[in-house]
């Protein structure tokens, strides 16, 4: 769909020409590739907004996919990251920041009983069965359909729902979401629908003497924010305390953005690991794995290795310490769940007014809109649900400078900077409005033809 007038992208196409031919589909992670004549290159960032190297500006419900929970650029944190480069970068020896920024953890979060650091949430993901898997000697272990934990073998299996028919009893296919995973790693992962808790007993009275961990996002952050009920918390961890397996609680998204605690604190469930990555430090690259002194303990000589060069690097450190301290000693997140409270009031004002049924999942730190009634309670009900207003409402609100995913499957993302700035909210839901009634006239249009 070509942009509409107003807003040139020909420093980004012809950007685009050239870089395609250096780095594969012109990005950096497949991700950012919107298409050969919709993918955008990015000038610089500050606070909740965004400008493309056209000038195009645009408020931005991507951040990053949630790394930006102040705002980019934010001057508390950058300060304290350039005061972070003066220590020097990566020793491989430990500096005293680690402590500081895993007591900070451990005080904020109810499974924090002890820290390790990473790069990424994948890494720290990783490093999270891994953990579970030499602490418990067992191999396989136990996924919810719709969640995502990153880009390594064991974590990328999923529901097949396309093609499948709902109506037949069985189950969707598993596979894996990329090639080049050996599929002789399927045996290991098991796979649950969200919410379905007598699904969750069956499976566990099947494999849970062999699983080392079950993963689980209690709001999915890339399934629309579709959440688990409490029940189906508590019970997988009942669950896993009599099968002997390890909870982990990936709160890659959530950690830090849904509560001080992460969305352990909201449920009120105790995982025994958890992850972290995106909100701890705005943006600088740098995760956490935590969780119970006795497991965490496993990692050691002859226990499950861990470790990396980039390691709990200097800057990304000193960034994390200042992030979690205004996180946790500031309304920073009152004031994201209240913007992210009147964002959702506005756009259901506006598609109130013209009838269009809507609903929301998640949390209003990180929310999926939904064109329908009721959201989805699992992915099966996603992918079966109609999400083609949503995508076509996405295109158009980036013509009309408003960035969320393209996929329906990502939630919006709000940062403090939002709540902070005064012409944030208004100037979303004037554009809210108008991608609105394009993509009506565009849906009329289509039935008319
Ligand atoms: N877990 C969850 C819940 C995630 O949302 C993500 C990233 N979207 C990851 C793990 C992987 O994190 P990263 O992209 O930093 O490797």
């Amino acid at each position: 769909m070509r942009p509409l007038p107003g807003r040139d992208l020909s420093k980004s196409n012809a950007h685009f020409a050239r870089a395609a031919e250096r780095l594969p589909l012109g990005v950096s992670s497949t991700f950012r590739y919107w298409g050969d004549d919709r993918t955008i290159y990015v000038d610089h960032g500050k606070g909740g907004r965004i400008w493309d190297i056209d000038g195009n500006a645009y408020i931005d419900y991507r951040l990053g996919y949630g790394p930006a929970i102040l705002g980019y650029a934010d001057d508390r944190v950058d300060a304290a990251a350039r005061r972070g480069m003066e220590v020097g970068g990566v020793f491989a020896l430990s500096t005293e920041n680690e402590l500081v920024v895993a007591d900070r953890i451990a005080a904020m979060v109810p499974a924090a009983e002890m820290v390790r650091f990473s790069n990424s949430g994948t890494e720290a993901v990783m490093a999270a069965l891994r953990l579970a898997r030499a602490h418990t000697g067992r191999d396989s272990y136990l996924l919810v359909e719709g969640g995502y934990h990153g880009l390594f073998d064991a974590a990328m299996w999923m529901a097949n729902v396309e093609g499948w028919d709902r109506n037949s009893n069985r189950d969707p296919e598993i596979v894996s979401y990329s090639r080049g995973i050996p599929q002789e790693l399927k045996t290991l992962a098991h796979l649950v629908p969200m919410n379905d808790l007598q699904r969750l007993e069956d499976t566990f009275r099947r494999y849970g003497d062999t699983m080392a961990a079950m993963l689980i996002e209690p709001i999915q952050g890339n399934c629309c924010g579709i959440a688990a009920s409490a029940d189906y918390v508590r019970l997988a961890r009942s669950l896993c305390d009599q099968y002997g397996v390890l909870l982990i609680i990936d709160e890659v998204k959530t950690g830090f953005r849904v509560a001080r605690g992460g969305v352990q604190s909201l449920y009120g469930v105790t995982p025994d690991i958890c992850t972290f990555a995106k909100a701890v430090a705005n943006g600088y690259p740098i995760a956490v794995v935590a969780g119970r002194r006795e497991v965490m303990r496993t990692f050691r000589y002859g226990g499950a290795a861990h470790g990396g060069t980039y390691t709990a690097h200097a800057v990304s450190l000193a960034a994390a310490a200042e992030c979690l301290r205004i996180l946790d000693e500031t309304p920073a997140l009152e004031t994201i769940a209240r913007y992210g409270e009147a964002l959702k009031a506005g756009i259901s004002a506006i598609l109130n007014r013209r009838g269009i049924a809507h609903s929301y999942a998640g949390h209003p730190s990180m929310f999926g809109l939904f064109f329908a009634e009721r959201a989805p309670d699992n992915y099966r009900d996603w992918k079966t649900s109609d999400y083609s207003f949503y995508d076509q409402m996405a295109h158009y609100l980036h013509d009309l400078g408003v960035i969320c995913e393209p996929d329906s499957r990502e939630p919006w993302f709000v940062c403090e900077a939002h709540g902070t700035d005064s012409h944030c909210l208004a100037e979303t839901l004037k554009a809210v409005e108008t991608a609105v009634d394009l993509t009506l006239e565009h849906v009329e249009a289509d039935r008319r033809a």
